[in-house]
């Protein structure tokens, strides 16, 4: 029988993009048509969403929800892979410009409860048969901003709905959506549902939590990750929930679109290459110097950073190294944009090393690419990371990653130590304590590594050749999928 799954999610790839979120949500879904489940997605109807699908029609009234007037549920198209995208249309809560969580101050929404559970709540109206033309057999919750979906699958069972069963995924335990209690009036769920065996999580409401207690199954977005969870250091909280729940977490790790994420395909890259001829990514090197008005030095090693500015990305521990770099002959270019603290020691680093040091403020598609294919080495200096993608990238481009042993960081690099390189693993740097000396041992190492021509070079051929696919992605969830069909 063929699967059909509804993908409920805030973020996707190319329609809108924050996050890794989105890079999920835009290639799992064509992965698994090719592979025979039948995959939809279900998306708040932000301007960007809208604007990008095509042949939008209208599907079903949903009447009036959460103070949001009259909401409509509508579907399109998203090409080039022709997935099937609902939208959940309610202008009172998503037509607003900028960010799809921030105003214009970059504080949260005073109504992102109710701009969230109403697309949660949706993709339960569609397991309920909101669309005559499909349905789904299961609901699959991506991150907090979906977390309800479960709760209310669960809730609309009480009133006789058929079961649809639900797969909650993880893509950063940190964010979990938790509002105040007082809140949980406006939510339309059953007033036992306010419990510890609930969505309650510590006085407040936990749409995360929510997920996490009430779907069937819960992934995450590596194996490393789902082990970290369950343990208190990294489990947010959460990590009793999950310990009870150990038999029903996965960790997949994410995979690469390689029509996006390729050298050899790359149309915003300055020159295209291979791993069986690299030698034109210099090019894309000088044209990253020169865009980012770095010395035009191809014996400088250039570290670059892609990444939001948070305190998760562990930029501040690279911000105290940026002086190991500069004295080393190298450069680093950074893009980012997020915390105004780090956007400063940022400016200041670039500001105190003229020709050494460039940053970028904001979010750039393009210049990211170029970063990524123009840099040696790619740095992901996570505190945490559930899988990250940058380092995954990096590999693609024979940019080599330096990362923290952390997560999904720790599941697809392996340093470049003395062994490793004897035995044919190195693949980039990875440091193990998350301080000073840890992430200037993995940048000396880079240097070394750098000045060993034929090493580095051996590095580079065996990182472009790693393979991250989507395929082997889709395979992993269509087994949960089908733990779950027929039950
Ligand atoms: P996270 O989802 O925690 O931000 P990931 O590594 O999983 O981290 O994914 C980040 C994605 O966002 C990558 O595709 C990365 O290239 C992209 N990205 C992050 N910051 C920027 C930026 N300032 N400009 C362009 N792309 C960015």
């Amino acid at each position: 029988m063929t699967v059909c799954v509804l993908h409920a999610a805030a973020e996707m790839f190319p329609l809108l993009k924050t996050g890794g979120l989105a890079d999920v949500v835009g290639a799992l879904p064509p992965a698994q048509s090719q592979l025979g489940t039948h995959a939809r997605v279900v998306l708040p109807g932000f301007p960007a969403v809208l604007a990008g699908l095509e042949d939008l029609q209208s599907v079903a009234d949903l009447g009036g929800a959460f103070g949001a007037g009259n909401v409509r549920l509508e579907r399109g198209v998203l090409q080039p892979h022709g997935v099937v995208v609902y939208v959940v249309r309610a202008d009172q809560f998503y037509d607003r410009p900028g960010n799809p969580y921030l105003d214009a101050a970059h504080r949260s929404y005073a109504d992102n409860d109710r701009r969230f559970a109403l697309l949660a709540w949706a993709a339960a109206r569609i397991a309920k048969g909101a669309d005559p033309a499909w349905k789904p057999h299961i609901v699959h919750a991506h991150d907090w901003h979906a977390g309800l979906a479960p709760a209310y699958l669960r809730a609309f069972e009480r009133g006789g709905a058929a079961r649809t069963a639900s797969v909650m995924t993880v893509h950063n335990l940190a964010y979990q959506g938790t509002f105040p209690a007082s809140e949980f009036g406006a939510l339309q769920l059953p007033g036992d549902f306010y419990a510890v065996e609930g969505v309650e999580f510590y006085g407040h409401v936990s749409f995360l939590k929510a997920g996490l207690y009430y779907a069937d199954r819960i992934t995450t977005v590596s194996p490393t990750y789902a082990r970290e969870i369950q343990t208190q250091t990294h489990g947010a909280g959460l990590h009793g929930l999950l310990q009870t729940r150990t038999h029903d977490i996965t960790g997949i790790l994410n995979g690469v679109d390689y029509s996006i994420w390729s050298p050899s395909v790359d149309e915003s890259i300055a020159s295209k290459y291979t791993a069986s001829k690299p030698s034109a990514k210099s090019k894309c090197k000088a044209a990253l110097q020169e865009r980012m008005g770095l010395a035009r030095d191809d014996d400088a090693l250039l570290f670059g950073v892609v990444s939001r500015l948070t305190e998760q990305k562990g930029l501040d521990l690279l911000l105290s190294a940026v002086p190991d770099i500069v004295q080393r002959g190298g450069q680093l270019v950074v893009l980012g944009t997020g915390d105004p603290a780090l956007e400063t020691g940022m400016k200041n680093a670039a500001a105190a090393h003229p020709g050494a040091v460039a940053i970028e403020l904001g979010f750039d598609e393009t210049l990211s690419h170029s970063i990524i294919a123009g840099s040696d080495v790619v740095m992901v200096p996570s505190r945490f990371e559930p899988c990250g993608l940058t380092q995954l990238y990096a590999l693609a481009y024979g940019s080599l990653p330096l990362v923290h042993r952390v997560g999904g960081l720790a599941d697809t690099v392996v340093d470049s130590s003395l062994e490793n390189l004897a035995d044919d693993l190195a693949t980039g740097f990875v440091f193990d304590t998350f301080d000073r000396a840890g992430i200037v041992g993995a940048i000396r190492r880079a240097f070394a590594l750098k000045s060993r021509r034929t090493d580095w070079k051996a590095v580079v051929k065996r990182a472009m050749n790693q393979s991250f696919s989507w395929e082997a992605a889709a395979l992993e969830y269509a087994e949960v999928y089908q733990g779950l069909m027929g039950r």
